[in-house]
Protein backbone atom coordinates (compact mmCIF):
# COMPACT_ATOMS: atom_id res chain seq x y z
CA UNK A 1 0.00 0.00 0.00
CA UNK A 2 0.97 3.20 -0.91
CA UNK A 3 2.05 5.37 1.97
CA UNK A 4 0.53 8.75 2.24
CA UNK A 5 2.57 11.91 1.92
CA UNK A 6 2.69 14.15 4.97
CA UNK A 7 3.98 17.82 5.39
CA UNK A 8 3.98 19.25 8.58
CA UNK A 9 5.05 22.83 9.84
CA UNK A 10 7.09 23.55 12.96
CA UNK A 11 6.41 27.23 13.94
CA UNK A 12 8.53 26.42 17.01
CA UNK A 13 8.44 30.03 19.21
CA UNK A 14 7.22 32.15 16.35
CA UNK A 15 3.70 33.65 15.92
CA UNK A 16 1.03 34.77 17.84
CA UNK A 17 -2.89 34.54 17.88
CA UNK A 18 -2.86 37.44 15.68
CA UNK A 19 -0.05 36.56 13.04
CA UNK A 20 -1.19 33.06 13.10
CA UNK A 21 -4.68 33.56 12.58
CA UNK A 22 -3.63 35.49 9.61
CA UNK A 23 -1.53 33.00 8.40
CA UNK A 24 -4.08 30.09 8.56
CA UNK A 25 -7.08 31.68 6.68
CA UNK A 26 -4.53 33.00 3.87
CA UNK A 27 -3.76 29.19 3.70
CA UNK A 28 -6.92 27.28 3.82
CA UNK A 29 -8.31 27.96 0.11
CA UNK A 30 -4.52 27.47 -1.15
CA UNK A 31 -3.91 24.02 0.71
CA UNK A 32 -7.29 22.76 0.29
CA UNK A 33 -6.33 20.19 -2.66
CA UNK A 34 -2.94 19.66 -1.04
CA UNK A 35 -0.74 16.90 -2.41
CA UNK A 36 -0.75 15.32 0.92
CA UNK A 37 -2.16 15.40 4.55
CA UNK A 38 -0.73 18.75 6.20
CA UNK A 39 -0.20 19.98 9.76
CA UNK A 40 1.22 23.02 11.54
CA UNK A 41 2.55 22.47 14.86
CA UNK A 42 2.07 25.79 17.35
CA UNK A 43 3.47 26.52 20.52
CA UNK A 44 0.89 25.16 23.16
CA UNK A 45 -0.41 28.60 24.03
CA UNK A 46 -1.75 29.07 20.37
CA UNK A 47 -3.21 25.73 19.81
CA UNK A 48 -6.85 26.70 21.30
CA UNK A 49 -7.01 29.81 18.67
CA UNK A 50 -5.39 27.90 16.08
CA UNK A 51 -7.82 24.77 16.22
CA UNK A 52 -10.49 27.39 15.72
CA UNK A 53 -9.23 28.99 12.99
CA UNK A 54 -8.64 25.95 11.11
CA UNK A 55 -11.69 24.31 11.97
CA UNK A 56 -13.64 22.76 9.14
CA UNK A 57 -10.19 22.53 6.74
CA UNK A 58 -7.33 20.14 5.76
CA UNK A 59 -5.16 21.77 8.05
CA UNK A 60 -4.39 20.16 11.55
CA UNK A 61 -3.28 21.55 14.26
CA UNK A 62 -0.32 20.03 16.18
CA UNK A 63 1.88 20.80 19.16
CA UNK A 64 5.74 20.95 20.06
CA UNK A 65 6.18 18.82 22.68
CA UNK A 66 3.94 16.94 25.36
CA UNK A 67 5.18 15.34 28.60
CA UNK A 68 4.97 11.57 29.21
CA UNK A 69 3.23 11.92 32.79
CA UNK A 70 -0.78 12.24 32.54
CA UNK A 71 -0.55 15.43 35.24
CA UNK A 72 1.72 16.79 38.20
CA UNK A 73 4.52 18.82 39.31
CA UNK A 74 6.10 19.55 36.14
CA UNK A 75 6.01 23.22 35.67
CA UNK A 76 6.22 24.79 32.29
CA UNK A 77 5.02 20.94 30.65
CA UNK A 78 1.92 20.10 28.93
CA UNK A 79 0.11 16.46 28.69
CA UNK A 80 -1.85 14.42 26.66
CA UNK A 81 -5.18 15.24 27.99
CA UNK A 82 -4.77 19.16 27.31
CA UNK A 83 -3.81 18.25 23.79
CA UNK A 84 -6.66 16.13 23.37
CA UNK A 85 -8.94 18.50 24.41
CA UNK A 86 -8.58 20.65 21.66
CA UNK A 87 -8.36 18.09 19.19
CA UNK A 88 -4.37 17.61 18.85
CA UNK A 89 -3.84 15.35 16.26
CA UNK A 90 0.75 14.98 15.88
CA UNK A 91 2.68 15.95 18.75
CA UNK A 92 6.79 16.39 17.36
CA UNK A 93 8.62 14.85 19.75
CA UNK A 94 13.08 15.03 19.97
CA UNK A 95 13.06 18.09 17.95
CA UNK A 96 16.96 18.67 18.07
CA UNK A 97 16.37 22.11 19.56
CA UNK A 98 15.03 19.79 22.45
CA UNK A 99 17.71 17.92 22.48
CA UNK A 100 20.25 20.59 21.95
CA UNK A 101 18.75 22.79 24.68
CA UNK A 102 16.54 21.66 27.02
CA UNK A 103 18.03 18.10 27.95
CA UNK A 104 16.29 16.06 25.71
CA UNK A 105 17.65 12.49 25.23
CA UNK A 106 17.27 9.10 23.47
CA UNK A 107 15.48 7.90 26.93
CA UNK A 108 13.04 10.96 26.85
CA UNK A 109 12.17 10.55 23.59
CA UNK A 110 11.17 6.85 24.12
CA UNK A 111 9.01 7.93 27.13
CA UNK A 112 7.48 11.22 25.25
CA UNK A 113 6.72 9.00 21.48
CA UNK A 114 5.24 6.27 23.52
CA UNK A 115 3.00 9.06 25.45
CA UNK A 116 1.58 10.31 22.52
CA UNK A 117 0.88 6.58 20.98
CA UNK A 118 -1.02 5.61 24.33
CA UNK A 119 -2.90 8.78 24.17
CA UNK A 120 -4.47 8.25 20.55
CA UNK A 121 -2.18 10.78 19.18
CA UNK A 122 0.76 10.54 16.25
CA UNK A 123 4.24 11.68 17.11
CA UNK A 124 6.31 12.95 14.97
CA UNK A 125 9.59 11.74 16.35
CA UNK A 126 12.89 13.76 15.64
CA UNK A 127 16.23 12.12 14.75
CA UNK A 128 19.23 13.46 13.05
CA UNK A 129 22.83 13.84 13.22
CA UNK A 130 24.86 16.82 13.55
CA UNK A 131 27.75 18.45 11.44
CA UNK A 132 30.70 16.92 13.35
CA UNK A 133 29.22 13.80 13.21
CA UNK A 134 28.26 13.97 9.34
CA UNK A 135 31.92 14.51 8.62
CA UNK A 136 33.17 12.18 11.57
CA UNK A 137 31.44 9.56 9.27
CA UNK A 138 29.16 8.22 12.58
CA UNK A 139 26.16 9.27 10.96
CA UNK A 140 24.52 5.74 10.94
CA UNK A 141 25.81 5.08 14.10
CA UNK A 142 23.72 8.06 15.89
CA UNK A 143 21.08 6.91 14.02
CA UNK A 144 20.93 3.42 15.45
CA UNK A 145 21.16 5.03 18.74
CA UNK A 146 18.43 7.22 18.51
CA UNK A 147 16.25 4.74 16.94
CA UNK A 148 17.27 1.70 18.98
CA UNK A 149 16.32 3.86 22.35
CA UNK A 150 14.57 6.58 20.92
CA UNK A 151 11.65 3.84 19.77
CA UNK A 152 12.10 0.74 22.26
CA UNK A 153 9.16 -0.98 23.29
CA UNK A 154 7.16 0.45 20.81
CA UNK A 155 4.25 -1.79 20.01
CA UNK A 156 2.87 -0.66 16.25
CA UNK A 157 5.42 1.58 15.07
CA UNK A 158 3.65 2.14 11.74
CA UNK A 159 1.40 4.66 14.28
CA UNK A 160 5.12 7.07 14.43
CA UNK A 161 6.15 9.29 11.96
CA UNK A 162 9.76 9.59 12.24
CA UNK A 163 11.51 13.23 11.12
CA UNK A 164 14.91 12.78 9.83
CA UNK A 165 16.74 16.10 10.21
CA UNK A 166 20.02 16.39 9.96
CA UNK A 167 20.82 18.96 12.47
CA UNK A 168 23.55 21.30 10.15
CA UNK A 169 20.95 21.68 7.76
CA UNK A 170 18.28 23.20 10.74
CA UNK A 171 17.54 26.54 10.15
CA UNK A 172 20.90 27.01 7.90
CA UNK A 173 19.78 27.64 4.39
CA UNK A 174 21.53 24.26 3.95
CA UNK A 175 19.46 21.42 2.62
CA UNK A 176 20.83 18.11 2.09
CA UNK A 177 20.79 17.07 -1.26
CA UNK A 178 17.93 14.78 -2.67
CA UNK A 179 20.33 11.66 -2.60
CA UNK A 180 22.16 12.49 0.70
CA UNK A 181 18.07 12.81 2.31
CA UNK A 182 17.13 9.57 0.15
CA UNK A 183 20.35 7.50 0.75
CA UNK A 184 19.71 8.52 4.78
CA UNK A 185 16.29 7.55 5.06
CA UNK A 186 16.25 4.15 2.90
CA UNK A 187 19.04 3.56 5.35
CA UNK A 188 16.66 4.79 8.51
CA UNK A 189 13.70 2.38 6.69
CA UNK A 190 16.41 -0.15 6.46
CA UNK A 191 16.95 0.06 10.39
CA UNK A 192 13.24 0.01 11.32
CA UNK A 193 13.05 -2.94 9.34
CA UNK A 194 15.49 -4.50 11.42
CA UNK A 195 14.31 -3.80 14.43
CA UNK A 196 10.94 -4.61 14.11
CA UNK A 197 9.74 -5.85 10.97
CA UNK A 198 10.49 -4.97 7.09
CA UNK A 199 6.88 -5.22 6.31
CA UNK A 200 6.17 -2.49 8.80
CA UNK A 201 8.70 -0.44 7.81
CA UNK A 202 7.66 0.14 4.20
CA UNK A 203 4.39 1.33 5.95
CA UNK A 204 6.23 4.07 8.35
CA UNK A 205 6.00 7.59 6.99
CA UNK A 206 9.43 9.11 6.66
CA UNK A 207 9.76 13.18 6.62
CA UNK A 208 13.13 14.83 5.47
CA UNK A 209 13.33 18.08 7.43
CA UNK A 210 15.94 20.90 7.19
CA UNK A 211 15.66 24.10 5.29
CA UNK A 212 13.06 22.65 2.46
CA UNK A 213 10.97 25.14 0.98
CA UNK A 214 9.05 25.99 -2.04
CA UNK A 215 12.27 25.80 -4.33
CA UNK A 216 13.68 22.33 -3.51
CA UNK A 217 10.83 20.73 -1.94
CA UNK A 218 9.74 19.12 -5.33
CA UNK A 219 13.01 16.92 -5.89
CA UNK A 220 13.31 15.79 -2.14
CA UNK A 221 9.39 14.75 -2.52
CA UNK A 222 10.50 12.90 -5.67
CA UNK A 223 12.76 10.16 -3.70
CA UNK A 224 11.19 7.11 -3.46
CA UNK A 225 11.69 6.70 0.51
CA UNK A 226 10.84 10.54 1.54
CA UNK A 227 7.31 10.36 2.57
CA UNK A 228 7.06 14.11 3.82
CA UNK A 229 8.43 16.70 5.07
CA UNK A 230 8.63 18.80 8.62
CA UNK A 231 9.28 22.67 8.14
CA UNK A 232 10.41 25.26 10.08
CA UNK A 233 11.12 28.40 8.62
CA UNK A 234 9.03 28.14 5.41
CA UNK A 235 5.92 27.44 7.22
CA UNK A 236 5.88 30.76 8.97
CA UNK A 237 4.35 32.18 5.54
CA UNK A 238 2.45 31.52 2.51
CA UNK A 239 5.13 30.33 0.72
CA UNK A 240 3.89 26.74 2.89
CA UNK A 241 1.21 26.56 0.11
CA UNK A 242 3.42 26.06 -2.39
CA UNK A 243 5.45 22.88 -0.35
CA UNK A 244 2.60 20.72 0.46
CA UNK A 245 1.15 21.53 -3.53
CA UNK A 246 4.60 20.67 -4.47
CA UNK A 247 3.39 18.56 -7.54
CA UNK A 248 0.99 21.15 -8.52
CA UNK A 249 3.17 24.52 -8.27
CA UNK A 250 5.84 22.70 -10.12
CA UNK A 251 4.29 20.90 -12.67
CA UNK A 252 6.56 20.34 -16.10
C1 LIG B 1 12.58 22.25 11.82
O1 LIG B 1 12.46 23.07 12.69
O2 LIG B 1 12.18 21.11 12.02
C2 LIG B 1 13.20 22.65 10.55
C3 LIG B 1 13.41 21.74 9.65
O3 LIG B 1 13.51 23.98 10.41
P1 LIG B 1 13.94 24.71 9.02
O4 LIG B 1 12.96 24.25 7.98
O5 LIG B 1 13.82 26.17 9.32
O6 LIG B 1 15.32 24.27 8.72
Amino acid sequence: MARRPFIAGNWKMNMTAESGTKLIKELIPLVKDADCDVALCVPAILIPAMTEVAKGSNIAIGAENMHWEPKGAYTGEISADMLKEYGVKYVIIGHSERRQYFGETDETVNKRTKAVLAAGMTPITCIGETLEEREGGVTEKVLDRQLEIGLAGIEDITKVVIAYEPVWAIGTGRTATDEQAQETIAYIRKKIGQLFCPKCAEKVIIQYGGSMNAANCKGLMAQPDIDGGLIGSASLKADFAKIVNYNKYFED
